[in-house]
């Protein structure tokens, strides 16, 4: 019989692991006391490998804050630093889809204030629906307020038949350490949404989820912070990897718009406006080359042969209609909803032009080039 002797093993020191060099990483990152919890998961990997995780600030009665990160060759990236994009191509257990969304990830800059949202270059796209089937109507219960920070990234509903879907395509993440509650989904073009509160929610580690699957039902899960006092989905948006006012973005052909105090708001869908503790039946995403017709009252917008009031009417299209531009062009200068002055002119699908300042598409700009 053989006896080993074997020598104790070295005392793991607490302070070498991963997550505790994670957790360090996020403090100093965010300028938190050394004691401030934070809550890591590793999602997948080793350090031979590279790590994609997910690191939480827990909320406690406010709400938490998350990101994805990543971890290799001894550095540590997490959404929305400018390292995180070249890191990823170093995670060898990305998935190839993993590799394209996380390769693309612009760093975070803060937005610019502008007087006219609406004709700034600021993109108010998002080509996502609301967080539930299509032709369901929620109660809107709470209007743009923050997720962490102070940023006014979020929207609570309930109502219908309480299933959250997917406002979108892309990959799903759990991030709360209890997988219960907290999914993200991170999109093209920088964006992800966030759904917080959610019960009997899917385990999500990067998993791809098409427009419409689903998430989990409305629920009141609190596992990594917050309250709910009763079941809803918490839905934030996050660009570039930070909580982004949802001001002034479309979700399902609704513009969500903040005012006063958090949680005050209202959305538009061309001229039609809805409070809080209104409905919004989910109309589907607005593409990136659509626009809402707004005529600020809700008359029918005239179609035109060219881009100007001198050129014939040869049609009309009712308040609240979805267009598809081909190009844009400059004709004669009108004035819409909260004073957008434009001498922008759209040529639509069917070869008629409209105003741009009729049509609500989330940007001043051409969105499909100029003609
Ligand atoms: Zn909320």
């Amino acid at each position: 019989m053989l006896t080993l002797i074997l020598a104790p093993a070295a005392p793991v020191r607490a302070a070498d692991s991963l997550e505790d060099t994670v957790a360090a990483r996020l403090r100093a990152k965010l300028t938190l006391e050394s004691d401030r919890p934070v809550r890591v998961s590793v999602l997948r990997g080793t350090p031979d490998t590279g790590v994609l995780g997910a690191a939480v600030l827990p909320g406690g009665k406010g709400y938490p804050e998350g990101w994805l990160f990543l971890h290799a060759g001894g550095e540590t990236a997490f959404e929305g630093d400018p390292a995180f994009a070249a890191l990823a191509a170093k995670v060898s257990v990305l998935s190839a889809e993993e590799h394209r969304v996380f390769g693309q990830a612009r760093a975070y800059t803060p937005p610019q204030p502008s007087k006219h949202p609406a004709k700034s270059t600021a993109d108010y796209r998002t080509a996502l629906r609301l967080p539930y089937a299509l032709g369901q109507a929620w109660s809107y219960t709470g209007g743009p307020h923050p997720m962490s920070g102070s940023a006014r990234s979020s929207i609570d509903l309930a109502g219908g038949d309480g299933r959250v879907l997917a406002a979108g395509s892309g990959l799903a993440y759990t991030m709360c350490d209890s997988k219960k509650g907290w999914l993200r989904v991170v999109h093209d073009r920088g964006l992800a949404t966030d759904y917080y509160h959610l019960s009997g929610n899917i385990a999500a580690n990067g998993d791809r989820v098409a427009e419409g699957d689903f998430l989990g039902d409305i629920g009141t899960d609190v596992s990594c912070g917050g309250s709910a006092s009763g079941a809803h989905v918490h839905f934030s948006l996050r660009r570039d990897g930070a909580y982004v006012p949802m001001d002034h973005y479309v979700f399902g052909k609704w513009v969500i718009r903040a005012q006063g105090d958090p949680y005050d708001g209202f959305a538009m869908h061309g001229s039609t406006r809805v409070d809080i503790d209104g409905k919004l039946p989910n109309y589907g995403p607005l593409g990136l080359d659509q626009g809402l017709v707004d005529t600020d009252g809700g008359t029918a917008l005239n179609r035109r042969a060219g881009p100007g009031t001198a050129q014939p009417v040869v049609g009309t299209v009712a308040d609240g209609e979805t267009v598809t531009i081909q190009c844009s062009a400059t004709g004669t200068e009108h004035t819409g909803r909260d004073g957008y002055r434009s001498t922008l002119w759209d040529k639509l699908a069917d070869g008629t032009w409209v105003s741009d300042v009729y049509v609500w598409t989330g940007t001043g700009e051409p969105v499909d080039g100029t003609c």
